[in-house]
């Protein structure tokens, strides 16, 4: 592409842009591809000649659309929300334009200290106290993996990046056995050990029992284990399953461990005031992470990482070779100090837009709607008498299964059909978790764009499509 042609096809994108976001309802939500049938229309080789943007353009439009799961889409009710609101999109499109490699202060001071302020405006919406400072990861799986690391050389007197964890007492941390499987991941990485993550039982509501994993604590210090750690679930991904966070933070500090808040989806609700009870105490945490990329709006990727002592985590994360010093500007911020990554993006960008272009009243009014409506909408299913809520809400999550009285078939078969015939559907997205033992079917309302009515789809489509999989009659 020619240089002078920048403005026209940028200008083209935007309108693109536009045009996809006004006919995004008209779309199947999740992609309706089969394995392969994109790849095969990609030429196998790189082009020897330039292309022109015409073509590119169209290639573009004619093969990825259609090949996409559309998680901007109002009726995205699978995972958990991946929020790209259009201010945040423009902001996006900005710091790539500049392109700017963010790792130390003078490599984008602009950039660095806008994500001190935006870290800290973030700090005030969610209601945490001063003191907490912090970073942007880019996911909430580095976030925990930079906490746990912390752990790890915290309880090793900081000697383990040196050394290794060779002839090392063996560490341990504590998490329910609800807990997202990126706590897992950051064990392997971190050299600990998946064994070394100690899976704590759980209550009827998914809580990690505290007199259980008081027990396991007193086991492995007699077994001649170290503790070095605790995660608290605030919002589990499965069905929003939330640890008794003050209870956990008194027993952590107790018995002096690391202690890491993962609220990487619910994190966002704390913008709204009558939702913090569900992480109260968390002020006594060492470290908190939540998504901005997944409920309140930023794009892909955007990880808010807290931590009360900064230290801590850049004496485990910072290195300083010969060609990182920046002599002269000692006692200045280098973010890539707070994390496992040295280049990185300006993250910063998209949340100052975010703040400023819907507020946070505007913010808050899409949460509040969102748990709603789903509130709303498990009332409905719950009042069908072929339809049992399998979890209560936990903000804007619930889970319920297809349980059609009389059915003496496999109910673990028929939910899984019921997701799939929704999903080749296409009005809305619905993902299955288990739970209990048991194939349910999760809900979760979150998209930027969604209006009550999208969740009137979803109750009709529930409905309809679960009452057309006509269950074999012999087994009624
Ligand atoms: C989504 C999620 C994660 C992982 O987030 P990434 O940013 O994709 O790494 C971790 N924990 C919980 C509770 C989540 O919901």
């Amino acid at each position: 592409m020619d240089k002078s042609e920048f403005r026209k096809w940028s200008h083209r994108a935007s309108d693109w842009t536009a045009d996809y976001n006004d006919t995004l309802s008209q779309r199947p939500v999740r992609a309706q591809v089969k394995p392969g049938d994109i790849g095969k229309l990609i030429e196998a080789a790189p082009p020897d000649t330039a292309h022109d943007m015409e073509t590119i353009f169209a290639d573009f439009e004619r093969i990825i659309p259609d090949g996409m799961t559309h998680w901007q889409h109002p009726r995205f009710f699978a995972y958990f929300p991946s929020n790209a609101a259009p201010a945040a999109v423009i902001a996006e499109q900005l710091a790539t334009a500049i392109g700017a490699q963010c790792m130390l202060w003078q490599t984008s001071p602009a950039a660095t200290e806008l994500e001190v302020k935006m870290i800290d405006w973030l700090r005030q919406a969610l209601g945490l106290p001063e003191g907490f400072s912090g970073t942007f990861q880019d996911t909430a799986s580095s976030a925990t993996l930079c906490a746990v690391l912390t752990m790890r050389e915290r309880a090793m007197d900081w000697t383990g990046n040196k050394k290794g964890l060779f002839g090392q007492q063996p560490l341990r941390v504590y998490a329910s056995k609800g807990t997202h499987s990126s706590i897992d991941k950051a064990m392997w990485v971190s050299g600990m050990g998946q064994d070394n993550l100690v899976h704590i039982p759980v209550d009827d509501n998914g809580a990690m029992d505290i007199g259980l994993l008081r027990a396991a604590i007193k086991a492995d210090r007699e077994a001649g284990y170290l503790p070095a750690g605790l995660v608290v679930c605030v919002g589990g991904t499965s069905v929003g399953a939330t640890d008794d966070v003050a209870a956990l933070c008194a027993l952590g500090r107790e018995e002096n461990l690391f202690i890491h808040v993962d609220a990487a989806w619910a994190g966002s609700a704390m913008i709204c005031p009558e939702f913090r009870y569900l992480w109260e105490g968390v002020e006594a945490a060492d470290s908190i992470v939540f998504n901005p990329h997944k409920w309140l709006g930023a794009p892909m990727e955007c990880s808010a990482h807290f931590v009360r002592e900064p230290e801590k985590l850049v004496k485990t994360l910072a290195i300083q070779p010969e060609y990182l010093k920046t002599y002269g500007k000692e006692g200045l911020v280098n973010f890539s100090e707070w994390s496992v990554q040295l280049g990185r993006r300006f993250r910063a960008l998209k949340i100052w837009f975010l703040l400023r272009a819907y507020g946070l009243d505007g913010l808050r009014s899409r949460i509040r709607n969102h748990v709603a409506w789903t509130r709303e909408l498990a009332q409905k299913l719950a009042a069908e008498p072929d339809f049992e809520i399998t979890s209560k809400p936990v903000l804007a999550l619930f889970s319920f299964r297809y349980t059609p009285p009389g059915y003496k078939g496999d109910l673990d078969a028929l939910n899984r059909d019921l997701v799939n015939a929704i999903n080749d559907d296409g009005r809305i997205y619905l993902t299955q978790t288990l739970h209990k033992g048991e194939q349910v079917i999760r809900f979760t309302a979150g998209p930027f764009e969604m209006e009550e009515e999208d969740a009137h789809i979803a109750f009709d489509a529930i409905c309809e499509i679960a009452r057309s999989l006509a269950p074999d009659k012999e087994a009624l």
